[in-house]
């Protein structure tokens, strides 16, 4: 299987791709905590990409979309993968097709999983206290939030188009939300 999942800051994304990864015995590439480790490492990569991050806009597809591609290119994605976190925009989505396409391989699903917006706005407040995580202050949670309306979202009437999307409530439970992604990954 070969997905990608979509969804606000805070739906819950990383947990659950950790988890139906688990379930189908494939890798999650997590753009996310791919910069994060480069953040901590003090990497070239993690130098160009920590101020984008700390202010809860994305890194530039230059950057990024060199990166996925190192990613997809090692061996252990071969059979399958689950991406967290990346595209982010009609220009990544764009890419990744040829990414794949490259590889000759073929997409076979993407995942959205839906929370509005109070919801993972409070959420994330809450795993700020927890986690500490630099970019989980309100303003930069705020903006988090308008990057993925404005430039993440329009990505599910793309793969809606092609006959990919697959929508999951990620309200509830997070067993029940695992339960629902992969009862709707089974039907795929
Ligand atoms: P969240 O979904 O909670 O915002 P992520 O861990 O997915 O958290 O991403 C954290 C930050 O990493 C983003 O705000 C952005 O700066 C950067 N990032 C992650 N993925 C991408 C991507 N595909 N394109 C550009 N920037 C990205």
């Amino acid at each position: 299987m070969r997905a990608v999942l979509l969804g606000p800051p805070g739906a819950g994304k990383g947990t659950q791709a950790a988890r139906l990864a688990e379930r189908l015995n494939i890798p999650t590439i997590s753009t996310g905590d791919i910069f994060r480790a480069n953040v901590k490492g003090d990497t070239e990569l993690g130098r160009k990409a920590q101020e984008y991050m700390s202010a809860g806009a994305l890194v530039p597809d230059q950057v990024t979309n060199a990166m996925v591609r190192d990613r997809l290119a090692q061996d252990d994605v071969t059979q399958g993968f689950l991406l967290d976190g990346y595209p982010r925009n009609p220009d990544q989505a764009v890419e990744l097709d040829t990414l794949l396409s490259d590889l000759d391989v073929k997409l076979d699903a993407a995942i959205e999983i839906i929370a509005d917006f109070d919801e993972v706005m409070k959420r994330l407040i809450k795993r700020a206290e927890i986690d500490g995580r630099a970019d989980d202050t309100e303003p930069v949670i705020r903006k988090r939030l308008e990057v993925y309306a404005t430039s993440t979202a329009p990505l599910t009437a793309y793969y809606s188009g092609r006959g990919l999307l697959i929508q999951v409530d990620g309200i509830g439970a997070v067993d029940d939300v695992t339960a629902r992604l992969v009862a709707a990954v089974d039907g795929k």
